[in-house]
């Protein structure tokens, strides 16, 4: 393994590079837009274009590309040579202010859900400098906004970057009533856990399932799946500990805070937690990990499945979005501090969120809605669908302290002891963790956990800024009228806990009980995305976005009908891809063992002609029945695939997809795993649950 400090960000033209290769005046007012958002000079541009493309050459770059994240959900790219023609038949490497700040793609071929018309081509991307330039793959990649002609946003940047300045807008007009007069920006700060599965390249070629959905469709349950509980922090296989240095290290050298790994519950199943950083780098940082995982499976022969349920029967993948907010100081206002009941301006800020999780119940479902995680969600594992906050016991009973007027004792931290004298005492945290809740506090940051694992997180990020600084603003609006602020402030904390008290939950949420419960209380349980989706079109989230600047009603609507486009296409992929396995493969499988059994019977017959029956016989009759069931839900999802065409609206299409396709896919499949419990492994035509999940 190379020199760590030696080698991180050695792909990246981060501060270091800039403080070194920039002159003066460029480099601080670079750092000026970087930092306090101020719009930049084309010069300076062209200056920084300059030092960029040096740079970029001497690492062995020939490209550079605008670096995008249209709603496809995966980042795209276009490379253009740095070379430009001279007189003399050569060229010279090039690279402009004006290349650097603005690309200009073709949009038509992006979702845009219905915005443009195939005919208007035009698209732009425009250089975000808040995040850095990296080299990829022999180009040097430019993090960029994507936008149409008319100006509406098709990106998942652009709303983040929108959100993260309202969020500091209002977070600083809470801290001055506060009288806090230093503070000049407020971020926030986001660090995504990103579980995968790993398995072996030549099986995964294998399975057209998994190259074409990313999951299986079929696949008998393996004797061993997750229950003894032995891969989760279980020691880590060479082949795969060989994965995870090699991973690092590219990560490191694209400076990515690249911190902790471990294997997780299901087996075949990894985890990687980075360091975290603002929102907007943390998302690029996501989206780049994600691509680096995949690549660096394959140099190991191995495949990185992202998918949110890549196998039935074992856990599905998540990411969990963990956090907080910060100023540009470095102070986290979710810090509790030693005495959260007397620190007033974290109360504010717990109570806002509190309450915009409460009132936004229906958002944070819609940001991690995908027919992936749908698996996840709507099913019993990892949180369930329905939104409810842990506090712990401590914060629990500081809330409690005031809703009642009474004092609160701040506990002091215990200190544990093992009674085994050779091992140090420690002290103990205040309060326990709750794995169940999808949105946990953890200290001194909240843990969002509802997350699917292949997810762009800027969506939910987007969301999470944009509810709690819409509250935030509230708070403002009334704290800044108040001549005792504090008081003012205690109270509006009072009234606030009381009000949402409803969404803090902290006990198991996997319980049946607490579906009840919840429902009682008057909390949403959005199963799936289109259940979820028609709510993000509202009245009141069209005021929202609207007030804030995030999104237009035309971008909402836009968004909304691409996400549920994109669902019923998903499903529709699946189904397709389940009638070709089973009419292709599966069918003709069964039939040949069918064929071999029934010519054993035969023989077997031929010799003793007295015998009625035979194990075969039996056999042949069993497979028999089930074939024939198997040829009848074939039929059945040929039909439901075939029915989606007729209808037109987005939402009822997806719905369908949900309550015809997928439940016929479902069915489709049940016979064939029975089919496959009951054949011989030889003639089953793709690998099974055991060897994809235990073979690396
Ligand atoms: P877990 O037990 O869930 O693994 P950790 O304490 O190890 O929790 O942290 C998980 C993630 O939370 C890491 O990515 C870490 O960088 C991130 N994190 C810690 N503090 C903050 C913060 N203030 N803002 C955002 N993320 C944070
Ligand atoms: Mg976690």
């Amino acid at each position: 393994m190379s020199n760590v400090p030696e080698i991180f960000g050695c792909n990246v033209f981060n501060d270091a590079t800039m403080k070194e290769r920039l002159p003066k005046d460029t480099y601080k007012a670079l750092k000026k837009t970087i930092e306090e958002g101020k719009s930049l000079d084309i010069n300076v541009a062209n200056v920084v274009a300059h030092s960029m493309k040096e740079w970029a050459i001497e690492q062995g770059a020939t490209h550079y590309t605008h670096w995008f994240q249209p709603m496809t959900g995966v980042t795209a790219e276009k490379h253009d040579g740095f070379i430009s023609p001279t007189d003399d038949g050569k060229v010279i490497m090039s690279f402009s202010g004006k290349e650097l700040i603005k690309g200009e793609p073709d949009a038509s071929s992006f979702p845009s859900g219905g915005i443009r018309a195939t005919f208007e081509a035009r698209g732009y991307t425009a250089w975000d400098p808040t995040s850095y330039a990296f080299i990829k793959d022999g180009s040097l990649c430019i993090p960029t906004a994507f936008c149409s002609y008319t100006g509406e946003i098709l990106d998942k940047k652009t709303p983040l970057l929108r959100s993260m300045e309202v969020m500091s807008k209002q977070a600083v007009r809470i801290l001055r009533v506060f009288g806090d007069t230093t503070t000049k920006r407020v971020k926030t700060t986001v660090g995504a856990e990103q579980e995968y599965f790993l398995i072996d390249k030549e099986v995964y070629k294998q399975r057209k399932d998994l190259i074409y959905c990313g999951r299986t469709l079929f696949g008998a349950r393996p004797p061993k799946g997750q229950e003894l509980d032995d891969h989760y922090f279980g020691s880590i296989k060479p082949r795969v500990s060989a994965y995870m240095k090699e991973l690092d290290e590219e990560l490191w050298k694209h400076g990515i805070l690249s911190k902790t790994k471990h294997n997780e519950v299901a087996p075949a199943q990894h985890e990687l937690a980075p360091i975290f950083d603002t929102s907007n780098i943390a998302t690029d940082h996501n989206q780049l990990t994600m691509e680096l995982m995949k690549r660096v499976a394959e140099k190991h022969g191995l495949v990185c499945l992202l998918h949110e349920k890549p196998f039935a029967g074992v856990n599905g993948s998540g990411k969990h979005n963990n956090w907080a907010i910060s100023t540009n100081t470095g102070k986290n206002l979710l810090d509790p501090s030693k005495n959260p009941r007397e620190n007033t301006v974290f109360l504010v800020f717990l109570a806002a969120v509190i309450r915009a999780v409460d009132e936004h119940q229906d958002l944070l479902r819609i940001a991690v809605a995908s027919a992936g995680n749908d698996h996840r969600l709507g099913a019993n594992e990892a949180p369930p669908a329905i939104i409810s906050m842990y506090l712990g016991d401590d914060l629990t009973e500081v809330l409690r302290s005031i809703i009642n007027d009474e004092d609160y004792e701040s506990k002091s931290r215990t200190v544990m002891d093992t009674n085994v004298d050779a091992i140090p005492n420690f002290t103990k945290d205040t309060s326990d963790r709750n794995r169940t809740s999808p949105f946990a506090f953890t200290g001194n940051k909240f843990e969002f956990r509802m997350l699917g694992s292949s997810e762009n997180i800027g969506c939910a990020n987007t969301i999470l800024n944009t509810i709690v600084a819409d509250v935030l603003a509230d708070f403002a609006d009334e704290l800044e009228k108040a001549e005792d602020v504090k008081a003012a402030a205690e109270e509006l904390v009072k009234k606030t806990v009381i009000d949402h008290k409803r969404i803090i939950f902290n006990g198991d949420n996997y319980s049946e009980e607490w579906v009840a419960e919840a429902a009682k209380r008057g909390l949403l349980n959005l199963r799936t995305l289109p259940d979820a989706m028609p709510l993000y079109c509202s009245k009141e989230n069209i005021e929202l976005f609207g007030k804030h600047g995030i999104y237009s009603e035309v971008e909402l609507r836009s968004r909304s009908e691409i996400l549920l486009e994109n669902y019923s296409k998903l499903i529709n992929i699946e189904a397709l891809t389940a009638l070709d396995m089973a009419k292709k493969d599966i069918l003709p499988a069964v039939a040949a063992y069918i064929r071999e059994l029934a010519e054993t019977a035969n023989l077997i017959k031929s010799i003793d002609s007295e015998l009625v029956t035979s194990p075969e016989t039996e056999l042949v009759k069993k497979l028999s029945n089930l074939l024939s069931c198997f040829t009848k839900k074939i039929d059945a999802l040929d039909k439901a695939v075939v029915g989606a065409k007729e209808i037109e609206d987005v939402a009822a299409n997806a719905l369908y997809y949900k309550d015809s396709v997928l439940s016929a896919m479902n069915e489709l499949r049940v016979v064939a795993d029975e089919m496959e419990s009951n054949m011989s492994s030889k003639l089953w035509p793709y690998p099974s649950y055991g060897t994809m999940l235990f073979n690396v």
